[in-house]
């Protein structure tokens, strides 16, 4: 497995692959690799030759006081647990050659980015798809692979590979848990021991949704409430959002009615932690 820095050097050793027939499967990530990021980067090995892993926190999608310093970063560790699931390539760009001296260019998917995060979080998916395209057109991957945990980041990301005509496939791959249901996360690692415990309680709040909308409840409003009772009960959580939105738009519903996400966002001290599912009527 190579690791390459150079923005140059990847696009030749792809055209190079390419040219000889190979197919490459690409995985954009953050680094300080779990099990969520292997689990993309076996699916893509197993339907491509090549696999691609970009390690980049990238500056552009946090905002001012968010967690750019102190984001996990571990390339060693990282290194070995790519290799162990397959991966090919690592690509660990600079941030000053990705965005350098005069860098004026910004991709901007609009509608489907100013709720959920995109509230929360202003300009953090101007971030995320302008890294992405340039990610993209580094590496030119006939597939590449994100995770249902950032259920609004991959829809977002889809929008834009078909709007912008981009020559890939988009895959969604399940969010991986750990044992509790705690989604896997590079941001766990923040949390303190009593956090850590309370932490499940995202996706406890996603079950009862699940469950309630089971037993013939249709009313978001009240589904919401019992969510949100549910997570003030956690010692330390404090509710982002809370929503249960169409799946295409990602609009607010007034009934649940078809397939809707149920999304929340919740933050333990300075640590906010996202975390979604689906239920179906
Ligand atoms: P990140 O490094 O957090 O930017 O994530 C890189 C990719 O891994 C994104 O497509 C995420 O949605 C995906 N991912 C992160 N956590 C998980 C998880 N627990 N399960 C599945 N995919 C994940």
């Amino acid at each position: 497995m190579q690791v390459v820095r150079e923005l140059d050097v990847v696009k030749e050793i792809i055209r190079d692959l390419k040219n000889k027939g190979m197919t490459v499967g690409f995985v954009p990530t953050m680094g300080f690799l779990h099990e969520g990021h292997l689990s993309l980067v076996r699916t893509a090995k197993s339907e491509n030759d090549f696999v691609v892993i970009s390690i980049f926190v990238n500056p552009l999608q946090f905002g001012v006081g968010e967690d750019f310093e102190r984001y996990p970063r571990d390339l060693e560790r990282d290194r070995e647990l790519a290799d162990s699931a397959g991966c090919d390539l690592i690509f660990v760009p600079a941030a000053k050659d990705m965005y350098p001296p005069g860098y004026a260019t910004f991709v901007d998917v609009d509608r489907l980015t100013e709720g959920l995060c995109g509230a929360s979080r202003p300009g953090h998916f101007r971030g995320v798809t302008t890294v992405v395209a340039k990610l993209f057109n580094l590496v030119s991957p006939h597939k590449a692979y994100f995770g249902q945990k950032d259920a609004q980041q991959a829809l977002v990301l889809k929008k834009m590979v078909q709007d912008l005509n981009m020559d890939l496939d988009l895959f969604i791959l399940p969010t991986v848990r750990e044992a509790d249901g705690l989604a896997m996360s590079s941001r766990n690692k923040y949390l303190n021991s009593g956090e850590r415990e309370e932490a499940p309680v995202l996706y406890k709040s996603l079950l009862l949704a699940r469950e309630l909308v089971a037993r013939g409840e249709r009313d978001p409003l009240i589904i919401g409430k019992n969510m949100e009772d549910l997570i003030c009960s956690a010692r330390g959580a404090v509710v982002d959002y809370l929503e249960i939105v169409d799946t295409e738009e990602l609009k607010p519903l007034k009934s649940i009615k078809g397939r809707c996400l149920v999304a929340v966002a919740v933050k333990f001290g300075t640590t906010r932690l996202i975390d979604n599912i689906f239920v179906e009527v």
